[in-house]
């Protein structure tokens, strides 16, 4: 999937677009740096930006690389660091004239689109909805007004590099709006919002709140790719468990897009209902067998992303689950087994283990609260009225057991995902206080 963001120089792009990144489990992709790199090489090589004659055989000559250190950036080109060198205002001032030729943006939307290929990104930059990913899954235009973007710069200036504060503000607000006017001018590629992109105006929004204005633009453009019969059942769903039971969901930030299970505990037959209707993604069931026997039946739980399973046949269940992780599906599994008849957390299967060990996918706890009380296993009929909620806890990494050997990977495992579900049900229970653990 990719998220383009499109903006004016000080939009709060980079800021948000790695924000959004973190919070989705994406790559993050700053395409200004990669022009800034390229005109950097520019002044080092001596060239003139705006000859374009003489700009197309560094092209050929430049190539540049990305690392992440201690989780910040740093760029190379042609393996000299330059991470700080083009935030520079020689830099700077000289950027948008060399963006502004045909050939280097040729150059350089080619590396953007391969460097995507396949990918989680959020992509940022001035034309990545317009020109560089027209069939992005989600296009948003940020912008604030100059004035405003002029004081973001001159504080991330100071902060970050002191000794450039010298620059004043109305320095800053003059490049600022010469940048503006050279990009948005510009005859190829020229910075405008995509027809079909979200306008959002940051001038009075926290960070905070455009990062998470766009997880919920995310989450509805998710949701409204999901295909029809199973949107309008989630849908139906979800007007149900509100009705009637007030259904909550906390922790959505946790529910990191892609492959992984969802690990839930399970107490009733409204969970898997319950998960469902709070994710933002199709997720994919198991059941019986034996379910699948009634023609009309089968038809109708297929259409709902549900998989046979036999119980007398694990190797055949490890393999439907790996299947589905590999395409990149979610799947809801209840690693106590079966319902558990007290609202504690049962001992947990060691199949999960051995799931999570062959895929090495994202599992996902999920606790299911308030489930107990309104249809139990000792009740036959559910109470019409009651409190639900549904808690996505951290998710859980299978990097962090890599170093452990098989043994003690599994039990590593089944004990993580046992002591997760323990905090979320004690976190629901001391009030949902907070963000869940
Ligand atoms: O985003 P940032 O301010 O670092 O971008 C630097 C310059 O790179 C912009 O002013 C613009 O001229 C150019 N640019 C571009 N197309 C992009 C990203 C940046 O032309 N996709």
């Amino acid at each position: 999937m990719i998220i383009a963001i499109d903006g004016p120089a000080g939009s709060g792009k980079s800021t948000v677009a790695r924000l959004v990144a973190k919070k989705l489990n994406f790559d993050y992709f700053d395409t200004g740096a990669m022009y800034r790199c390229f005109t950097w090489f520019v002044i080092q090589q001596k060239q003139d930006p705006d000859n374009e004659e003489a700009l197309i055989p560094l092209l050929e000559k430049f190539s540049m690389n990305v690392t992440e250190e201690a989780g910040k950036k740093k760029y190379y080109v042609n393996d000299t660091d330059v991470t700080d060198v083009i935030r520079t205002h020689e830099v700077t001032s000289l950027v948008s004239i060399v963006s502004a030729k045909q050939n280097v943006r040729s150059a350089l939307v080619k590396i953007q689109r391969i460097s995507a290929e396949g990918k989680n990104m959020v992509c940022e930059g001035r034309d990545m909805a317009t020109v560089v990913f027209p069939k992005a899954d989600l296009k948003i235009y940020l912008t604030a007004n100059p004035s405003i973007r002029a004081t973001r710069r001159f504080h991330e200036l100071s902060e970050k590099h002191p000794e450039r504060s010298k620059i004043s503000h109305e320095t800053i607000l003059a490049d600022i709006k010469k940048r503006d006017h050279l990009d948005s001018k510009r005859a190829i590629s020229p910075l405008k919002k995509a027809k079909d992109a979200i306008y959002l105006d940051t001038t009075n929004l926290s960070i905070d709140e455009v990062v998470e204005a766009i997880l919920q633009k995310f989450r509805k453009k998710c949701r409204s790719q999901m295909h029809f019969f199973y949107r309008l059942i989630i849908s139906l769903d979800h007007l149900f468990l509100n009705f009637f039971y007030r259904q909550k969901v906390y922790g959505l930030n946790n529910l990191k897009p892609g492959g992984g299970l969802l690990c839930s505990n399970h107490v009733s037959f409204y969970d898997p209902m319950v998960v469902s209707s709070a994710c933002y993604e199709e997720i994919h069931f198991l059941a019986r067998e034996s379910l699948f026997k009634n023609k009309f039946f089968k038809k109708l739980i297929e259409k709902l992303n549900t998989h046979p399973i036999s119980a007398e046949n694990n190797l055949q269940t490890f393999k439907t689950i790996l299947s589905l992780i590999k395409e990149n599906k979610k799947v809801l599994i209840f690693p106590e087994g079966t319902r558990s008849p007290t609202e504690e957390i049962a001992k947990l299967l060691p199949g999960i283990a051995v799931i999570a060990t062959m895929s090495k996918c994202m599992i996902i706890p999920v606790y299911v609260h308030g489930t107990y009380d309104v249809w139990s296993r000792k009740r036959k009929l559910p109470k019409l009225f009651g409190k639900i909620a549904c808690v996505f806890g951290s998710p859980i990494y299978f990097d962090d057991f890599a170093h452990l050997d098989k043994k003690a990977k599994s039990q590593a495992i089944l004990t993580r995902i046992e002591l997760s579900l323990k905090n979320l049900k004690n976190w629901c229970e001391e009030g949902f206080r907070k963000d869940p653990p």
